[in-house]
């Protein structure tokens, strides 16, 4: 046996140990999913799933649903713990009206807040948020206002692209997918049960 690699080991093991122990506090977190690669949606289902499998509430808000139902719509539809509020209107340049999409967003951002105050909600999924800020749909301040005044105990994941700076902040966890490759610039359509 090399004696060497046993030190090594050893000594990353206490290290790794001694990080766990220090990793003491239960709070909500809010994850942020961010970046053009593909993921950030389905990331956020998988969780949602991990949640349903302790039996927790689950409050869903998706931005910019388009006509087609995702398969997790379909299959979380119905399911006792999960309440869903969808804006049902794709990407302006589908839409085309300003004024309505706006509109809409505050409709579906209002069912947003319900759930945000919701202390016997557990996980908040707030869907292509990102975008409402972005195109000024949303003001940022007041939603940061909400997740920071939400239940202590309360999880949120958040999706979508090219996320304001204010978001990553008050997020504590942050990823952003890189977009190393992608089926459809080689004219593979969207696939059922991976890409919707
Ligand atoms: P997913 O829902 O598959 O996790 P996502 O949430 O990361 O994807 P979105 O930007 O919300 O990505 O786009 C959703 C749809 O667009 C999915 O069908 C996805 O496969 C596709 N998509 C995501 N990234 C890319 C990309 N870089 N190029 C082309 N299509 C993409
Ligand atoms: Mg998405």
């Amino acid at each position: 046996m090399d004696n060497s690699y046993k030190k090594r080991m050893q000594k990353k093991k206490a290290y790794i140990d001694s990080r766990i122990e220090a990793a003491n506090i239960d709070k909500g977190i809010i994850v942020l999913l961010t970046g053009n690669g593909k993921g950030k949606s389905s990331s956020a289902m998988g969780m949602i799933c991990r949640a349903l499998g302790y039996d927790l509430k689950v409050g869903l808000v998706r931005f910019l649903k388009g006509a087609q139902d995702t398969g997790e719509d379909l299959f979380l539809n119905n399911h006792p713990n999960v309440t869903t509020a969808l804006m049902e209107s794709g990407f302006t340049w589908d839409t085309q009206d300003k004024e309505m999409d706006i509109q809409k967003a505050l409709e579906t951002w209002k069912k947003a807040k319900v759930f945000l105050q919701d202390p016997a909600i557990d996980l908040v999924v707030i869907d292509e948020l990102t975008y409402m800020i972005n195109y000024g749909y949303l003001d940022e301040l007041s939603i940061l206002k909400l997740l920071i005044n939400r239940p202590q105990n309360q999880h949120v994941v958040i999706t979508g692209r090219a996320a304001s700076k204010g978001l990553i902040e008050a997020s504590d966890t942050v990823s952003e997918i890189k977009d190393v490759k992608h089926a459809f610039r080689n004219n593979i359509r969207a696939q059922k049960g991976i890409d919707y």
